[in-house]
């Protein structure tokens, strides 16, 4: 088992400079990503994922040089050659490499950058007791439903939580509270589930888009995707985050205040085991 690297279709030794100085990746955070989970050998939900690699493409003008069948195969190569059958693949198309001026290049010939790396199952402390998270203001720019490279209010949201001994932070917009660094959050007031609209202002998670339209339905659990405030917040009964590498988390503290006594909830409970069983059934796991 070794991680393993992809660029441009040729799989190369995850060590190997690959990537040149004047990458717009590099130069400028030019270009868009995606990471799925793989588990027992497959990648789970890889579809949407590509999907939404080429909505983000679009957006922002990249042309799409790698059809759909090619990024599965660059996917199945990297999970076959690496051996690792637990991990995370992330995927980056860039701008390619150009002169560093901001305009375009004339000609763009977009650089794709894959990686494969073993990735343990979330921790079953964290799953099962929840996690403690901060609400932060949303400082990024008005287009956080492409998936940027440009990561950098998240990562300093995400080093400010790591300070304040939290999981996440969670983004405030003018009183609207809208997603954490590198996941999707919910709340839960009166039996029902509330989550951010997926407008501009956040990113469409592909775990959101299963607990809403596939996990919320066969609980009959209802989900409302309607903006909420920093008070309704501290009046839910639960919390949660979604995300690919976050799948279902628990929130049991929001700014040192305890939800629900700092108990995870019964519909928390039921989205995270109705997500297991989607990906065992998907992954054929046991
Ligand atoms: N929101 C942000 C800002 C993210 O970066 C991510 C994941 O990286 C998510 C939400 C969750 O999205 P997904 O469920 O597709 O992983």
């Amino acid at each position: 088992m070794r991680e393993l690297g992809l660029i441009n279709g040729r799989l190369v030794d995850m060590n190997e400079n690959v990537v040149t100085m004047e990458d717009r990746g590099h130069q400028f955070g030019d270009g868009v990503y995606e990471v799925t989970k793989v588990y027992n050998g497959k990648c789970f939900a890889l579809r949407p994922h590509l999907d939404r690699l080429y909505q983000s493409l679009r957006a922002i003008r990249i042309p799409a040089t790698y059809t759909f069948e090619e990024l599965v195969q660059f996917h199945e190569a990297l999970i076959k050659e690496s051996g690792i059958t637990e991990g995370s693949i992330y995927l980056q198309i860039t701008r390619g490499a150009a002169p560093r001026v901001h305009p375009f290049p004339e000609q763009v010939v977009p650089c794709l950058t894959m990686s494969i790396r073993p990735s343990g199952p979330v921790k079953q402390e964290l799953r099962d007791n929840g996690v403690k998270i901060i609400l932060i203001p949303d400082e990024r720019w008005l287009r956080c439903d492409i998936k940027s490279l440009n990561l950098l209010s998240n990562v300093l949201g995400k080093q400010q939580a790591k300070e304040a001994g939290c999981y996440e932070a969670v983004m405030v917009r003018d009183g609207s509270v809208t997603e954490g660094t590198s996941s999707n959050f919910f709340v839960v007031k009166d039996g029902v589930i509330w989550t951010h609209p997926a407008t501009n202002l956040i990113l469409k998670g592909v775990t959101r888009t299963i607990l809403l339209e596939r996990l919320a339905k066969e609980l009959d659990l209802t989900i409302l995707e309607k903006a909420f405030d920093v008070s309704f917040v501290k009046g839910a009964s639960e919390a949660f985050l979604s995300g690919t590498s976050t799948e279902i988390m628990p929130v049991i503290s929001i700014d040192g205040k305890l939800v629900n006594d700092g108990v995870v909830g019964p519909i928390t409970r039921k989205l995270q085991a109705a997500y297991t069983q989607l990906i065992d059934e998907e992954c054929g796991r046991n």
